[in-house]
C-alpha cells in the first residue's frame, strides 16, 4: 500500500476510535482535539497526514519545529509539548499557538515579555507533575494555583488549562486516577474565578491511554506512535 494511505488509514482510525471514546463516556467527539505528536517524525511523514485532516501538530523541540513548519508549509496549527527552556521563549512564542509545558514561574515571564515584544497574547497550559516523580517536568500540586495566579497577572498570557504525562503503564486503568486528579486540580482552580482565567483545556492522554484519558474529560489528546507509526530514532 502507498505510505500515503497508510497514512490516511491511521489517521480515520485514530479518530473513530477518538470519536468512540466520547460517545463512550457521554461526551461530544467535537470536544476532544487530537495533537499529532511529531517529535522525529519527518516532514514526508507528517504531510501525507496533515493532508488526510490532521489539523493540530504537536513538536518537542523548537529547532526541529522550526524546520517543519517551514518545509510543510500547509496551514495547520503547532503546539508546543516538550520540555521548552527559558532562552527559546522567544522562539516558541512566535511559532506555536498554544504552548502545553509551562510549569514555572521564571519560564512564564519569560514568555509574557516576548508575547509581549510580539504584540502577542500567548496562550498556555500549565503542565502538573501529577504523580509527583523526580525525574519528571512539571509544577507539583502543591504549587500549581501559586504558578496559575503569576500566569493570571501577566498581561501577554492566557492560560487555558493544564497539561499533564502522568507514570508510565502498560495498563492504562492504572494511570486512570491521575487522568482524574488532574480534572479534579482543574475544577478546583476554575472555581476561584480569577479574572481572564478559563480552564478550558485538559491535554491528557497519548496512544496507549487516551480512550480511559477521554472518559476522564481530556480536550486534548497527544498522540504519536499509533498515527505516524513508531519512532525510528
Ligand atoms: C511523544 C509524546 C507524546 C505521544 O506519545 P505516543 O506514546 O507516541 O503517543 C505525547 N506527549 C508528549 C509530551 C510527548 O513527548
Amino acid at each position: 500500500m502507498p505510505a500515503n494511505d497508510v497514512s490516511s488509514q491511521r489517521y480515520q482510525q485514530v479518530m473513530a476510535a477518538i470519536a468512540q471514546a466520547a460517545r463512550q463516556a457521554g461526551r461530544d467527539p467535537a470536544g476532544v482535539r487530537l495533537v499529532g505528536a511529531a517529535k522525529t517524525v519527518a516532514v514526508e511523514r507528517l504531510r501525507p497526514v496533515v493532508l488526510a485532516g490532521l489539523s493540530i501538530v504537536g513538536e518537542n523541540y523548537v529547532q526541529e519545529a522550526k524546520a517543519k513548519i517551514a518545509a510543510l508549509d500547509l496551514p495547520v496549527s503547532w503546539h508546543f509539548i516538550g520540555h521548552l527552556q527559558s532562552k527559546k521563549a522567544a522562539a516558541a512564542v512566535h511559532l506555536f499557538d498554544l504552548i502545553h509545558s509551562v510549569d514555572r514561574p521564571s519560564l512564564a515571564q519569560a514568555l509574557d515579555r516576548a508575547a509581549a515584544r510580539l504584540g502577542k497574547v500567548q496562550d498556555i497550559l500549565l503542565e502538573v507533575n501529577i504523580a509527583g516523580e523526580a525525574s519528571k517536568s512539571g509544577v507539583a500540586p502543591e504549587g500549581l494555583e501559586d504558578l496559575l495566579r503569576t500566569c493570571a497577572l501577566l498581561p501577554h498570557l492566557r492560560v487555558r488549562g493544564l497539561m499533564t504525562m502522568p507514570p508510565w503503564s502498560p495498563d492504562p486503568e492504572e494511570v486512570r486516577p491521575y487522568f482524574r486528579q488532574l480534572r479534579q486540580a482543574r475544577d478546583r482552580l476554575q472555581a476561584l474565578n480569577l479574572p481572564g482565567v478559563e480552564l478550558v483545556e485538559l491535554s491528557m492522554g497519548m496512544s496507549a491511554d487516551f480512550a480511559v484519558a477521554i472518559a476522564e474529560g481530556a480536550t486534548l489528546v497527544r498522540i504519536g506512535t499509533a498515527l505516524f507509526g513508531p519512532r525510528t530514532h
